[in-house]
């Protein structure tokens, strides 16, 4: 069985992929340093599959302890980089612990790779490269633009593997995340935020009591209905879409590869309220607020390039994934302390 390592794989999107990884027959190893995350999750995830997973407790930033970590685990077929500090605005206001842990911490992965003759990596990207993009949905190839430390790492990171993909003909697969929702649909693993940036785990909080009310961040954007539209991925989806990617390394070997991964269609902020408030039977109290800064009025997936070449669909719609963030939120409602 071929050998996976994930680094972040106890957060919330690399979970669900230690689950895809699982039941597609790979071992896993898993590489995590818990800043963001807890070891309870580890656990779902082999009763939820019934297999064992290695685990490494080591942050990315100390090399020596990496490199042991390779040195022990040998026949390394690839990586599957997730481990990072990923919060908009807390990039902008630590700007420097955001490029260290972001940057040196990858550096430092992909140098104890480049040792020990790892040469496959799928890298964890993100939509906001693509900053306020001119049109939509968006290609792949449409400008790179990144407004933030956060997206100017993501940007830097891509760079550094076309580059390395070019001097030592790595094999790269760097998919770019739309907006990752939903949770297992178990119910036993998803998203543990203790204080949430995004719309869905705030919402969750709102309609299970925990916070009182979601301030829609500005309703006079060129929308339909003046909030803004986003192209939201059930994580299900999204972790299917790494274990396509690594099928394509096999097929595509020594290339750099570059994939959106979103479902095509957009929603907008009251949409996913209103969704929520049928699918929960809750109340949710909402009030307009002003823009928040940096935030753009669109931003949907042209998905084709995915779809065709990675043989990967999104399957799921956005039912299943406020379903399923529910089902979590409801029997978890201090997530994994619960
Ligand atoms: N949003 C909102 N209230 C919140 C959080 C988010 O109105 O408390 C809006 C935000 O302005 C954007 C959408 O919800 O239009 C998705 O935001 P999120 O932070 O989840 O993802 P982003 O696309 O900004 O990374």
């Amino acid at each position: 069985m071929k050998k996976i390592l994930v680094t972040g794989g106890s957060g919330y999107i690399g979970s669900h992929t230690c689950i895809e990884l699982l039941n597609a027959g790979f071992d896993v190893i898993v590489v995590d340093d818990f800043s963001n995350s807890v070891a309870e999750a580890i656990n779902r995830v082999e009763k939820i599959t019934n297999k064992k997973i290695t685990f490494h407790q080591v942050n990315l930033l100390d090399k020596k302890s990496l490199n042991n970590v390779f040195h022990q685990e040998e026949n390394i077929h690839a990586v599957i980089h997730f481990a990072a500090l990923k919060a908009v605005g807390e990039s902008v206001a630590h700007p420097l612990e955001y490029y260290t842990n972001n940057i040196t911490g990858s550096l430092n992965l992909f140098e104890v790779m480049k040792n020990h003759n790892v040469s496959n990596i799928v890298f964890s990207s993100s939509a906001t490269v693509y900053g306020d993009p001119e049109t939509t949905p968006i290609k792949e190839n449409a400008k790179i633009q990144a407004t933030n430390p956060y997206g100017h790492s993501k940007v830097m990171m891509e760079q550094i593997l076309i580059d390395t993909n070019i001097a030592h003909q790595w094999g790269v697969v760097i998919l770019r995340y739309f907006n990752p929702v939903g949770a297992h649909p178990s119910g036993k693993i998803g998203e543990d935020p203790e204080y949430p940036n995004n719309l869905l785990p705030f919402v969750s909080q709102v309609a299970a009591g925990i916070r009182e009310q979601v301030t829609i961040f500005g309703d006079d954007y060129q929308t339909p209905d003046g909030t803004g539209i986003r192209d939201y991925i059930h994580v299900v989806d999204l972790a299917r879409a790494h274990v396509k990617s690594i099928e394509k390394l096999n097929t595509s070997p020594k290339q750099t590869h570059i994939f959106n991964v979103g479902t095509g269609t957009g929603y907008s902020v009251k949409q996913i309220i209103e969704t929520f408030r049928r699918i929960s039977g809750k109340k949710i109290k909402t009030v307009i607020g002003p823009r928040r800064p940096g935030d753009i009025a669109e931003c949907t997936a042209d998905t084709s390039l995915a779809n065709k070449e990675l043989n990967w669909h999104a399957e799921f719609g956005l039912k299943e994934m406020i379903e399923s963030a529910w089902k979590w939120q409801s029997t978890h409602p201090n997530g994994y302390k619960s």
